[in-house]
Formats: C-alpha cells, structure tokens, sequence
C-alpha cells in the first residue's frame, strides 16, 4: 500500500505528496497524525466535519500548493457547520485570487488538535551521507534561532535520545516554566520510526512533519510534506 501510493504518484509524473497522500504514509508506518481526509466539495467537507467530531480544521489540497497558510489555505478552529461551509468558500475564493493556476483536489478535513509544544522532524538528503535527520522546535526555533540537531539514517536509540537533548530549547520539552512536560520517550520513538520509515522507502527525497504537537502522553503530526526523487 505504502508503494502502491508512492508509485501512483510518481506514475501521475509527480515528485510532491500532498498533505493527505504524506499522512496516509506515515499513519501506516506507525506514525502519529491527526486523522485526515480529502472532500472533494463542500457538502462532503461538511459531512466528514461531523463524523470527525468539532472543532476541525480545513485545508486547502493542491499538488501545486507547498505552503498552504502563504495562501489563505488554512481555517482553523471550525465549531459548527456554518463555519465549515464559510470557510471552504473563502478558501476557494482566495485560491481563484492568489493561485489561479492550481490545481485545486479540495480540502483536507482534521480534528483541530489540543495545543502542544510545537516541534519538527525533517530529512533531507545530503550530497556525502545520504539522508539525514533533523529535530528541533517549531516556530521561531528553527525559522529564526535554527536549533536544530541532525543525526545521519538510520538512527540508533541513543542517537535519537541525543539528539533531542542537545537542542537548547530542550528545558521547554521538559515543562519550563509550569509548562506541560513533554513525553520524551515517546518522541524518541517517533524520531526512530521516521528513520525506519525513510529507510525502508529510498524513493523519499525530502520530507517535513511540521509542525508536530508534543504532549505529556503523546505527540501527532498536524502537517507533513514528502517529497521523491524525480523518477529515472
Ligand atoms: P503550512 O502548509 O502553512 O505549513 P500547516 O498545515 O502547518 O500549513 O498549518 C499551519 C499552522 O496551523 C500549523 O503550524 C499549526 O500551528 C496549525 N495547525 C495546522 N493543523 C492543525 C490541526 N489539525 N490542529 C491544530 N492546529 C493545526
Ligand atoms: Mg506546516
């Protein structure tokens, strides 16, 4: 399955998953991601919103949209039917404005997850070592500060816990200030089944769980990106 999908992807002539395509990947890997799912039109947008359960958040899904919050793509927090509707109308109004050229699949449809300490895993692939795995928190932290560590795949247990530890944001995971404390176990085992998940599948060139929300029981994925190699 986990092939079947990358393969029809790279048969469409396509190197970028979309948001809906990368978490059906990493949930079958055993990964955490907040339940998502493709409509097509609003009235199904709206149906999912209910068996889901609100709040929810909609997205836009387009092979051609890498940032989707750039672009008005994103409505979080939707509590009621009405908002959902509102909210899948503006956002293929402002795709009409911004992106005319996109192709658009729909929206993705999620449970708006609790907050959480906003953090990020990423491979990418160097040029001597191959792919590589990076960890750090989210937001500012990696966007301005850069704490981030790497670690090359595939990553031992101890190369996980280290390079969780040696971010200097690390005393935050740990519940600075009166903030929750963070399952760091949890997420160590995260960052060892991305290892395994991009090892067992070569064809993945990049890819991004940004951000992921960390918990005292837990953590989930609320995005993701991959990206293959352009086929041979
Ligand atoms: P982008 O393509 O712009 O990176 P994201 O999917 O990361 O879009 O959404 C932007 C932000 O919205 C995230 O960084 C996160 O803070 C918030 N967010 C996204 N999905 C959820 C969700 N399911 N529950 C709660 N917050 C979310
Ligand atoms: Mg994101």
């Amino acid at each position: 399955m986990t092939k079947s999908i990358i393969k029809t992807v790279q048969q469409e002539g396509r190197t970028l998953l979309t948001e809906v395509e990368s978490k059906e990947l990493l949930s079958k890997a055993g990964i955490s991601v907040v339940e998502t799912k493709l409509a097509k039109s609003k009235e199904e947008a709206i149906s999912i919103s209910e068996q889901l359960g609100f709040p929810v958040v909609l997205k836009i899904a387009s092979p051609d949209i890498v940032h989707k919050s750039d672009v008005g793509g994103v409505k979080l927090g939707l509590k009621t039917v009405r908002q959902v509707g509102k909210a899948y109308e503006d956002m293929m109004k402002a795709m009409k404005q911004k992106s005319p050229q996109a192709k658009i699949d729909g929206v993705s449809v999620q449970k708006m997850a609790r907050p959480g300490v906003e953090i990020i895993i990423g491979m990418s692939q160097d040029a001597q070592f191959g792919p590589v795995l990076m960890f750090g928190l989210g937001g500012i932290f990696v966007e301005i500060l850069k704490d981030v560590s790497f670690r090359i795949v595939p990553l031992t247990k101890r190369d996980a816990r280290e390079m969780i530890k040696e971010i200097k944001g690390y005393p935050l995971l740990e519940g600075y200030r009166g903030g929750e404390p963070v399952n760091i176990d949890y997420l160590e085992e995260m960052v060892l089944k991305v290892s395994d998940f991009v090892e067992q599948n070569p064809e993945i060139k990049e890819l991004d769980l940004n951000p992921i929300f960390a918990y005292s029981d837990g953590a989930v994925a609320v995005d993701a990106r991959i990206v293959l190699e352009s086929a041979p």
